[in-house]
């Protein structure tokens, strides 16, 4: 089977195409935004996976111009609350207006500054999530899972993006600071007596992470 065709098909056939993920790309283009959003299949994952466990209470680490926050938000139950953590102010404002646009009827918060401040923040507000979603840069993935960790209760999950980083966590020419910070994840996700977990092998590796007691 040819991957690409494969994938292309199921974007035809099963991926929202809400326009609002229009005025999403044309706002990266416009701002001059990195051009690394959430790819389209992983984003109706969001959607369904929050659906599907009814989750309350989500909380994005890394937002760009709120691709997955709205992906996030349109699975989500309309008396729940939607936090987000993003370094960039301009990102932030931009994503924050369209995951209001989208119509989720929420509470929605955007907490604007270095992740590992928020997750600190939310920690001291005794907050906890029913999902978190890590894709902020990759260096502190671990310190991201760890904070995470924190904020989950038994039967949270945790998704991530990036988790194989272009292959590079698998080929030992690579050591930069991201590719370390990926792998130190990985490790986690395999390992932490909490994490029951998967990475699955499209688009950049898709980390599922069920929380336990
Ligand atoms: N989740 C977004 C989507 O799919 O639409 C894409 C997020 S992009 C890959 C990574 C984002 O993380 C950028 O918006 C970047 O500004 C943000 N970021 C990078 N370092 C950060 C940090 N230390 N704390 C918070 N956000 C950070």
């Amino acid at each position: 089977m040819d991957s690409a065709k494969a994938f292309r098909f199921v974007v035809e056939h099963f991926c929202d195409q809400d326009p609002v993920f229009a005025e999403v790309f044309k706002s990266i283009l416009d701002l001059g935004m990195p051009d690394i959003s959430l790819n389209p299949v992983a984003g109706k994952l969001l959607t369904l996976l929050t659906k599907m466990t009814n989750a309350e209470r989500v909380l994005e680490i890394g937002s760009l111009a709120g691709y997955s926050g709205v992906c996030l938000a349109k699975g989500m139950r309309d008396d729940g609350e939607f936090v987000a953590l993003e370094l960039n102010a301009d990102y932030a404002r931009v994503a924050e207006g369209f995951v209001r646009k989208v119509g989720f009827k929420g509470n929605i918060r955007y907490l604007v500054g270095p992740a590992l401040d928020g997750l600190r923040t939310l920690k001291a507000e005794g907050k906890t999530f029913d999902l978190v979603f890590i894709d902020a840069d990759k260096e502190h993935y671990p310190d991201y899972l760890l904070g995470s960790l924190e904020l989950a209760r038994a039967g949270s999950l945790i998704v991530a993006d990036n988790a194989l980083w272009k292959g590079r966590v698998f080929d030992p020419a690579q050591s930069s600071a991201d590719t370390e910070g990926v792998r130190a994840f990985i490790g986690m996700l395999k390992e932490h007596p909490r994490l029951d977990s998967i990475v699955l092998p499209f688009g950049d590796g898709f980390a599922l992470a069920f929380v336990g007691v």
